[in-house]
C-alpha cells in the first residue's frame, strides 16, 4: 500500500485540507480529508488534482514549436511544414521523440494522452513488416515516459474531398475503412496495461462518407472511443458543403458517427444545427486552445455547445504549448474573448473537463476522480511559487498556476514525477533536443536511399 497526504486536495468537487490518500496497487483504495498525517505518508505540500486528461495529442508536432510559428503563412502552409517533419519518421527515431514529448506532458501533470495516429506506413506508402510499427513505438514511448496512452488509430485516405493522397500523405493511407480495420484489428489482439486501443478518423476531407460508417461500426462493435477533427478550418466546411451539400457535422451524423463515444476535434466553425447534432447526441468536443490561437482557427462556441450537451475536453494538439492548465485556463478566457462576457465555466467545470469527461473520453471512464476505487492518478500543484503565492487554492490551479507549479505526479500508483524531477527520463530537455534534431537536421545521403 502507498499513502500520500495532501495539504490541499480537490475531492468531490470541492477544495478541502489535510487529505489522506490511499492506494492499493493501482486503485485508491481510501480518501479522507480532516485526516492527520501518518509516518510514512508522503506530504504533498500545495493542492493536489486527480491526473491530467491530454485528449487530443500529434506528438510528433512538438518538433515544430518555436520553428514555424513566426511570421504569416495559414494553417495549410503550417501543414506542409508539419509535413516535411512527417516525411523524417521511422519506429526508431519516432518512439524517440515522443518518449521526450510525453516525459514534457508528464512534467506538467498529464497521467493520459490520446495520441491521434495517422503516420502509419514507410516513406513509400508500404507497410513496415509489423504493419502498426508505428503505433507499438508510440505505445512504447509512453510506457517510458510514465504516462497511459489511447492511441487512436486514424484511418486517413485522401487527401482532400477530390484529391489522392499526395507526397507525405501516402504514408498515411490504408487503402480502405476495410484494410484499416484489419490493421487495427491485429493491434487489439495485444493491449498492455497503461495502454487502451481507439479509433479516429482524420476528418471528413480524408475519409468518404461510406468509408466513415465503416469506421464508426467498427467502433461502435467494438466499444471503441471514435475521435474526428471536425469544422477546424472554415475552408473545410465550404469544402464539404460543394461536394456533399451538408456540413462536416451533419455529414458524420448521415454516416451514423456521431455519439457519446464519439469526440469531435475542435468544433471550431459550427452551424447551430451542428451544435444541437453534436449535443443532442452526447457526442465529445475537444478544445485545444493554444493550438486553436497559434494556427489562426478561431474561437469555438463552447458555452453553446456545453449547453447543448456536449462534454468539453481538453488536449495541447500541436504542443506549440504543453500546459494543461492553460489550455483550461484558456476555455473560459477564450469564450469571454468571443462573447465579451466573463463567467461561463466555474473553476470545478474546467478540471472536471481536464480530468474526468477527459480520461473517459479516452476510454478510461475509471480514472480522474480523487475517489475510492478510481484509478489512482495524482497531480500536486505548488501554492508557494511565485505564481501561485497568495492565491486561494480554489481557483489556484485555473487562474495562477502553470506546468512550472506541479511538483509531484503519480500514475496509476506510481511515483512518475518527484519534487518537479522526473524519475523514469532524467534529462527531459535533453531528450527533447536530440529527438527534435534527429528529424529536423538535413537528410544524410544514406537516409535519403532509404
Ligand atoms: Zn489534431
Amino acid at each position: 500500500m502507498r499513502r500520500w497526504h495532501a495539504e490541499w486536495a480537490w475531492v468531490g468537487g470541492a477544495v478541502l485540507p489535510h487529505v489522506l490518500l490511499e492506494a492499493e496497487g493501482d486503485r485508491f483504495s481510501e480518501v479522507r480529508a480532516g485526516a492527520p498525517a501518518p509516518s510514512d505518508a508522503v506530504r504533498l505540500p500545495g493542492l493536489t488534482l486527480p491526473g491530467f486528461a491530454n485528449v487530443h495529442s500529434h506528438a510528433f508536432h512538438r518538433a515544430l514549436r518555436g520553428r514555424a510559428q513566426a511570421g504569416r503563412g495559414t494553417f495549410w502552409t503550417w501543414r506542409q511544414r508539419m509535413y516535411a517533419v512527417a516525411d523524417r519518421l521511422e519506429p526508431d527515431t519516432y518512439r524517440a521523440l515522443a518518449t521526450a514529448v510525453f516525459a514534457e506532458m508528464a512534467l506538467a501533470g498529464v497521467t493520459a494522452v490520446g495520441e491521434f495516429h495517422y503516420l502509419h506506413h514507410r516513406r513509400d506508402g508500404s507497410p513496415y513488416d509489423d504493419p502498426n510499427a508505428m503505433g507499438r513505438a508510440l505505445i512504447d514511448a509512453a510506457a517510458d515516459a510514465g504516462v497511459r496512452i489511447t492511441l487512436l488509430d486514424a484511418c486517413y485516405l485522401r487527401g482532400g474531398f477530390d484529391a489522392p493522397l499526395d507526397g507525405p500523405q501516402i504514408r498515411f493511407g490504408d487503402g480502405t475503412a476495410a484494410a484499416w480495420r484489419d490493421r487495427v484489428a491485429a493491434l487489439l489482439d495485444d493491449v498492455p496495461a497503461h495502454a487502451t486501443i481507439g479509433a479516429a478518423v482524420h476528418s471528413v476531407r480524408a475519409v468518404p462518407p461510406d468509408e466513415i460508417a465503416a469506421v464508426a461500426a467498427h467502433a461502435r462493435a467494438h466499444a471503441l472511443p471514435l475521435h474526428v477533427h471536425l469544422s477546424e478550418q472554415a475552408a473545410e466546411n465550404t469544402a464539404c458543403l460543394a461536394a456533399h451539400g451538408v456540413t462536416p457535422a451533419a455529414l458524420l451524423d448521415g454516416a451514423d458517427a456521431l455519439g457519446p463515444r464519439t469526440v469531435a476535434v475542435h468544433a471550431t466553425h459550427l452551424t447551430d444545427a451542428d451544435i444541437a447534432l453534436l449535443g443532442g447526441t452526447a457526442t465529445g468536443a475537444c478544445v485545444c486552445p493554444t493550438t486553436e490561437r497559434d494556427l489562426a482557427d478561431g474561437l469555438g462556441r463552447t458555452g453553446d455547445l456545453a449547453a447543448a450537451g456536449s462534454p468539453l475536453t481538453l488536449g495541447s494538439d500541436q504542443h506549440a504549448v504543453i500546459d494543461l492548465l492553460e489550455e483550461a485556463r484558456a476555455l473560459e478566457l477564450h469564450e469571454r474573448l468571443r462573447t465579451r462576457r466573463r463567467g461561463h465555466f466555474t473553476a470545478a467545470e474546467l478540471l472536471t473537463a481536464l480530468t474526468a469527461t477527459g480520461h473517459a473520453a479516452l476510454g478510461r471512464p475509471d480514472a480522474g476522480s480523487l475517489t475510492p476505487g478510481a484509478t489512482a492518478d495524482l497531480v500536486t500543484v505548488a501554492l508557494d511559487s511565485v505564481r501561485t503565492a497568495g492565491a486561494d487554492p480554489a481557483e489556484a490551479a485555473v487562474y495562477a498556476a502553470t506546468a512550472a507549479d506541479v511538483t509531484h505526479v503519480v500514475n496509476a500508483g506510481r511515483p512518475v514525477v518527484d519534487d518537479g524531477r522526473h524519475l523514469l527520463v532524467p534529462d527531459v530537455p535533453g531528450a527533447l533536443a536530440s529527438a527534435i534534431e534527429a528529424v529536423t537536421r538535413p537528410r544524410t545521403e544514406g537516409e535519403e536511399r532509404r
